[in-house]
């Protein structure tokens, strides 16, 4: 069987599907590793260093006619998705819940679909290919490194000849994998670090990475399925940006990454909260989306400077800035998931296994995916977790 990688294609996207290693390991496995000519550039990793593991160099359009399976990080151009043919794969981080039609074009085409963000996260055998997980926690690092870059002064305690420097207090607000990977990185940098979730579950967590947890009188648990939260009531919403203004204005460095599935990102940090941030502040928002973020007004990709002083950085595809990390963690998610579904030198689809159920969204020419039930019938995808709370930010089929 042929597994070809392929370049990525969006814009200022560094990370490639597979590494030397992971080639390596499907290699022993029978696999014959096919990679496009200077796929692995952006993550510094030449083609040589894939030859020498044994995997061929290939154009894009050999990697195509001749694969069994394609590999890639996000979802490939849609060039590359109309060439696929019928009984040939596609595994990656598609996004479909983003794009109602996309299952449906390549089950039309008779394409294998394999989504690694619909992974199903609670089933402990999918732990290797947990590739939201592998990746928040190298955005959640990242986000932290940026706003100690970013704050002009230092985040450890200080005590020199020329002043002391008390350290600086940083915020988390969501606690999930990258915000506690953020907790952890602000700690190991010195700062004192204090963190906020809906899901008080999370506490524990917080705590043992040496953070405090700061509880809401105003607003309630709202833990929602799955280990996600669920979205807040509109006076929820109200009481807890409130409440959570006083909080802010008392830290120098804040990072959101608040996300609640299938909707769009909960406003933390409101405008009355900017006003009373101290000059220098900086917050990083990992939230921040097309559709909006948890800053009011912050852009992926921009950073501004408020009016009095403060800097909000949009975070946008930070595991990308860590190319050679981040790639080193997807591979092993893509070689895990890879080595699950191929059985005597073939994929084995067998949607009566719950772990391939969550990932395989089209099979034998029909949109198989749970979530996407609705659309061989033209209707927008159903919520994935099916929320009870109404509210006005609902995001039909956006991706978690
Ligand atoms: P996420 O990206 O969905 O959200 C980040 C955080 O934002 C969450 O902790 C959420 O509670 C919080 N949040 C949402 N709305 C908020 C609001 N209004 N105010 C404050 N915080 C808000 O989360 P994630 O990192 O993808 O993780 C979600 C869950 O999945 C966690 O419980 C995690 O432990 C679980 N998980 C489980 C496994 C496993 O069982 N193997 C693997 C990975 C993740």
């Amino acid at each position: 069987m042929k597994v070809a990688v392929i370049t990525e294609s969006a814009p200022g996207e560094r990370r490639v599907a597979l590494v030397p290693d992971a080639v390596a390991k499907l290699r022993a496995a029978g696999l014959d590793v096919l990679m496009e000519t200077g796929a692995g550039a952006g993550a510094w990793l030449s083609d040589d260093a894939f030859t020498e593991v044994g995997a061929s160099i290939v154009t894009r359009d050999e990697a195509v006619a001749t694969a069994d399976v394609i590999v890639a990080v996000g979802r490939p151009d849609d060039a590359t998705l109309a060439g696929l043919r019928s009984g040939q794969a596609v595994l990656g981080m598609l996004a479909p819940l983003t794009d109602p039609g996309f299952a449906q074009r390549l089950a039309k085409d008779g394409v294998i679909a394999v989504s690694l963000d619909l992974i199903p996260r609670t089933l402990p055998r999918a732990q290797p290919m947990d590739a939201l997980s592998s990746q928040a926690n190298i955005a959640g690092y990242k986000a932290a490194v940026i706003a100690a870059d970013a704050f002009g002064r230092f985040f450890p305690l200080l005590i020199t000849a020329a002043g002391t420097a008390r350290p600086a207090r940083v915020l988390v607000l969501g606690t999930g994998v990258a915000g506690l990977q953020a907790i952890g990185t602000a700690r190991r940098l010195g700062a004192v670090v204090s963190a906020y979730d809906v899901r008080p579950e999370t506490k524990t967590e917080v705590q043992s990475l040496g953070a405090s947890f700061i509880e809401l009188t105003s607003v309630g648990a709202a833990s929602g399925e799955g280990g996600y939260a669920r979205a807040l009531t509109e006076d929820e919403r109200q009481a807890q940006q409130d409440e959570l203004a006083g909080h802010i204005a008392r830290h120098d460095v804040v990072i959101t990454t608040a996300q609640v599935p299938g909707r769009r990102p909960p406003l933390l940090v409101t405008d009355d909260a900017l006003k009373a941030m101290a000059a220098g502040s900086v917050i990083v928002d990992m939230g921040a989306s097309a559709l909006g973020g948890n800053v009011v007004g912050s852009q992926p990709g921009e950073t501004t400077v408020t009016g009095n002083g403060v800097t909000i950085i949009g975070a946008s595809n930070l595991p990308s800035r860590m190319p050679a990390a981040a790639s080193a963690m997807y591979a092993r998610n893509i070689q895990s998931l890879l080595l699950y579904l191929v059985k005597d030198g073939a994929l084995a689809i067998d949607l009566s296994d719950d772990l391939q159920r969550g990932v395989v969204i089209t099979y034998e020419g029909r949109v198989v995916h749970p979530a996407l039930a609705g659309e061989s019938q033209g209707a927008a995808p159903p919520d994935q977790h099916n929320e009870s709370a109404g509210g006005s930010d609902r995001v039909d089929g956006a991706a978690h």
